[in-house]
């Protein structure tokens, strides 16, 4: 049992936690004095928390989860791997595990992108192939080519600069960041379209928006955009089609690198190995993973780069410049071989289920817009964003209770489901194994959860609907 694995019981646990942990995303009035739901165990779709409640893990961790909780396959790697080799510097010395796992991303990357640098998670894969931009303008000779495109809704990480991309609201409100290095465009939300516009109208602003806006800047002073193919933490926005298409092509005319944030798209939430070519058909200039990678089971990231930029630099007048970047844990043998393994369970089967089973999960959660507190049920793959409104036709966030995501995450976590609330929203994004009858499970809950939320807040008499 897991509770057996450490001395703490779960009361001291919670305790303990209070006294000594820094939780992240806290609030200044609780920071280093706060207890969460403690999670004891994992199986397949399922935790338990603290109580010994068994809940549908409705995020899957964080978007990450993919293959399931508990697979003792993994679980051996681990082991095997920890046994034969722990550790080896990455600054002088080399591992097989992360040959092999480069080889195979690349046989699975979009286009000409077919070298992988490893990082420890999301931010640090943003982080480097931001630096790596840098790197291959200075040594191009361009080193005003640094400026970075990013959009409203982003979430990109929470390292310094990585977080200076972020967009999404209340992130930066007591937080610094990299301003000047940063150029923010709209988020291409359709549901938060203006009401007269059609989607089609919508599309061309969003990328008239884009040419102005190199126009404005210069495209010699924009060295990459950065963009993930489906906002995930800005609340799952699905992309209107073809708008990703014209983007690349208009980086393509300017010399921008398009860097693709498959954190969450990547390993398999959207049924493929990466979404970028076989969802949207992008080619883009590189492609940041991490999470499904090593389906949470051990911190794992990465960058994986195209050819040509590489070719670039090799050709440059500039054999000798060094880029000075590099992680302890960079091409770390454990994770590696554990997304190895994960990498064989996706291509046995989970890819092919996700595939399957994504149409009727999101037709099943479609039917929660038969509640009038729900906007818009929206979603692609196994991610999906359940939006709460106080008014279907101003489409008002719940100005009145900012924080109905969260009442509705209480609800279900008494009914047996765990969510991830986002101010006014609900993200499902469940482990890919999730079968037919584990979703009929999820959506029931959902809808009794919102049904409840719902009954308080009438009563509460801040909401009529
Ligand atoms: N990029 C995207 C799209 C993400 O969703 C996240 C995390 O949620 C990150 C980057 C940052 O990843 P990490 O938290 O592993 O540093």
């Amino acid at each position: 049992k897991a509770s057996e694995l450490v001395d703490a019981d779960d009361d001291d646990a919670v305790e303990l936690a209070k006294r000594h942990l820094v939780q992240p995303w806290p609030y200044a009035g609780s920071v280093g004095n706060e207890a969460r739901a403690l999670i004891g165990e994992g199986d397949g779709i399922y935790i338990t928390d603290g109580s010994g409640k068994r809940l549908i893990d409705g995020p899957a961790g964080m978007w990450c989860i993919n293959v399931g909780h508990r697979r003792e396959e993994l679980a051996k790697v681990m082991y095997d791997q920890a046994m034969a080799l722990s550790y080896n510097t990455p600054w002088y010395t080399m591992n097989a595990p992360s040959a092999e796992l480069a080889r195979r991303i690349a046989d699975a990357a979009p286009a000409d992108l077919s070298h992988t640098f490893f990082t420890t998670g999301g931010s640090s894969a943003v982080e480097t192939a931001l630096r790596f931009m840098q790197f291959y303008n200075n040594v191009r000779g361009r080193p005003e080519k640094k400026l970075i495109l990013s959009r409203g809704g982003a979430y990109h990480g929470s390292t310094y600069l990585s977080a200076s991309l972020n967009g999404r609201p209340r992130d930066r409100d007591w937080m610094d960041g990299a301003d000047d290095l940063v150029v923010k465009l709209s988020s291409p939300d359709p549901f938060r379209r203006p009401k007269e516009m059609s989607i089609a109208a919508f599309t061309d602003f969003l990328v008239d928006q884009f040419r102005d806006t190199i126009a404005r800047v210069g495209a010699e002073r924009i060295g990459a955009f950065v963009g993930e193919p489906v906002q995930a933490s800005g609340g799952v926005v699905v992309p209107p089609d073809g708008y990703l298409k014209r983007i690349r092509e208009i980086c393509r005319e300017n010399g921008i690198l398009y860097i693709s944030d498959e954190v969450v798209t990547g390993f398999g939430r959207l049924g493929h190995v990466f979404a970028s070519g076989d969802v949207f058909g992008i080619d883009p200039d590189m492609i940041t993973f991490a999470k499904g990678v090593t389906s949470g089971y051990f911190p794992l990231g990465g960058v994986i780069i195209s050819e040509r930029l590489l070719e670039d630099l090799r050709r440059s007048n500039h054999p000798d410049a060094l880029f000075g970047h590099g992680l302890t844990y960079t091409s770390h043998p454990i994770g590696c071989a554990v997304a190895l393994k994960n990498l064989d369970l996706l291509e046995e089967g989970v890819l092919a289920h996700t595939r399957e089973i994504a149409p009727y999960f999101q037709a099943q959660l479609k039917t929660l817009e038969e509640l009038p507190l729900v906007g818009e049920v929206r979603g692609v793959g196994l991610m999906a964003c359940v939006e709460c409104v106080a008014d279907r036709e101003s489409k008002d966030p719940l100005q009145l209770d900012k924080d109905v995501g969260k009442r509705i995450d209480a609800h279900c976590h008494e009914l047996g489901l765990l969510v991830r609330p986002l101010i006014n929203m609900c993200v499902m994004s469940p482990p890919l194994i999730i079968t037919k009858e584990q979703v009929d499970d999820m959506v029931a809950i959902l809808h009794e959860g919102i049904s409840r939320t719902m009954d308080d807040l009438r009563k509460e008499g801040v909401w009529r609907g």
